[in-house]
């Protein structure tokens, strides 16, 4: 499909457009709004649909101050769970909510079939490209040898199928007990033959130093990065993160280290969680933050309200120079059974879960760290020379990007603006009001 089909040959102008100035790279003419963080700017497409200089009588559209984000980057997600909500059913809160969600969603496997997986997982990244979403890493679920693994062949097409529209990564994703194989250092060489990440769920009380020395050292002889779920539970004694922050020091693994979840940091001590937080940043683990699947799945108990939200501690995560972002997890499965791939709506919920209203002084951060956790480089930056992959929303301030739907951004791929999505509701009022 070719997404340049209205490209105006020349380039294009826009004027008035409203930018974070941290994520506009030595574009912006003007001074920032010291408040909001935004600048408004002129944005250049060349005609390789490049940021950089039209040619002379390019049109130009003004903006009038809307605000436009770079494409964006989702660091974590789950393609071949989801959309199986239907199938798999909700948790019902008795015990824990996250392990009925494994449970209901391991069910599923056999459903996971060479005509389920892609249709499922091409409507994901579908759904995250109309949104305006770059590039995405997706784990799968893969407790057999990656190299037999259905989904990785599935992933593998996918891949493939989306070149140049998402860039996708995979992540073996494996609970830590596999560190124990003697079949793990040939695990690991097929996760690298696959071009994968190897991605490690740690259950509570599961991570024991051995373990974790043994994972980055088969990591590092392979050549991977590791992406972990860690410490997803309310339970303050969960201790998977500093385990992983304390192994890392020990082993010297000098690959890129995600940390996801982390919500156990939200129920320590001050003294604790200062101590910990030293040593992950100590350590260079990035953290992703994941709020639909916390809020959904963290102190839910049957027939009692939930009290806290279970967002790991995000602003004394910034407040200390950690870098943490915010992704997607799970979309319409037993572990969140709401979401269509859009970030900004993660986002809004980032922002209202964990009181982040300065929007402006850690959107910079939080593009950097999902693109330095992921390796995504070419992406997330309005930078002299890159991609003109922009979102254009309807809004002047923040207050308006995280008020509004925004069902009618405008996403531009290399300088072309993407089709709008299907509407068969629009279709059908149509021709019965024709
Ligand atoms: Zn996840």
């Amino acid at each position: 499909m070719t997404i340049r089909p209205n490209f105006p040959p020349g380039g294009l102008r826009l004027l008035g457009a409203r930018v974070p100035a941290s994520l506009a790279d030595g574009l912006a003419a003007g001074a920032a709004d010291p408040s909001s963080g935004l600048v408004t700017m002129e944005i250049g497409i060349g005609p390789d649909g490049r940021i950089g200089r039209p040619s002379q009588g390019a049109p130009a559209i003004d903006l009038a101050g809307r605000i436009v984000l770079p494409g964006f980057v989702d660091s974590h997600v789950h393609l071949d769970k989801a959309y199986t909500v239907r199938r798999t059913g909700f948790p019902k809160g008795e015990g824990s909510a996250l392990l009925e969600a494994v449970t209901l969603s391991m069910a599923d496997i056999p459903n996971r079939t060479r005509d389920d997986l892609p249709r499922r997982m091409e409507r994901g990244v579908e759904s995250a490209w109309r949104h305006g979403t770059v590039a995405m890493r997706t784990h799968l679920d893969t407790p057999d040898e990656p190299a037999r693994s259905l989904s990785w062949q599935v992933f593998d097409e996918l891949r493939a199928r989306w070149a140049g529209r998402v860039a996708l990564q995979g992540v073996a994703l494996m609970a830590i007990d596999r560190a124990d194989d003697a079949g793990f250092a040939e695990r690991c060489r097929q996760i690298a033959g696959l071009k994968g990440i190897v991605g490690v769920f740690i259950p509570p009380r599961a991570a024991t130093p051995a373990r974790l020395d043994a994972l980055f050292r088969h990591a590092a002889d392979a050549g991977l990065d590791v992406d972990f779920h860690v410490d997803e539970t309310l339970d303050a004694a969960a201790d998977g993160l500093e385990m992983i922050a304390d192994s890392i020091a020990r082993t010297g693994f000098s690959g890129r280290v995600l940390a996801g979840h982390c919500c156990a940091l939200a129920s320590k001590s001050e003294a604790d969680l200062d101590r910990i937080l030293g040593k992950v940043a100590a350590a260079g683990i990035h953290v992703a933050a994941l709020p639909h699947s916390n809020l959904f799945l963290q102190d839910r108990s049957a027939g009692r309200a939930p009290v806290r939200r279970g967002m790991t501690t995000v602003r004394q995560m910034l407040s200390r120079g950690i870098p943490v972002h915010f992704a997607s997890d799970n979309v319409q499965d037993a572990f969140f059974p709401y979401g269509d791939f859009d970030m900004l709506e993660v986002l809004r919920s980032a922002v209202r879960m964990g009181h982040l209203d300065d929007v402006g002084a850690w959107i910079g951060g939080c593009y950097g760290s999902s693109v330095a956790a992921t390796g995504f480089a070419a992406h997330g930056r309005i930078a002299d020379g890159a991609a003109a992959d922009l979102v254009l929303f309807d809004a002047q301030d923040w207050l308006d990007l995280l008020s509004l739907p925004h069902s009618d951004r405008i996403v531009i791929r290399a300088g072309a603006v993407l089709p709008g999505p299907a509407s068969a509701l629009r279709d059908l009022l149509s021709m019965e009001f024709a």
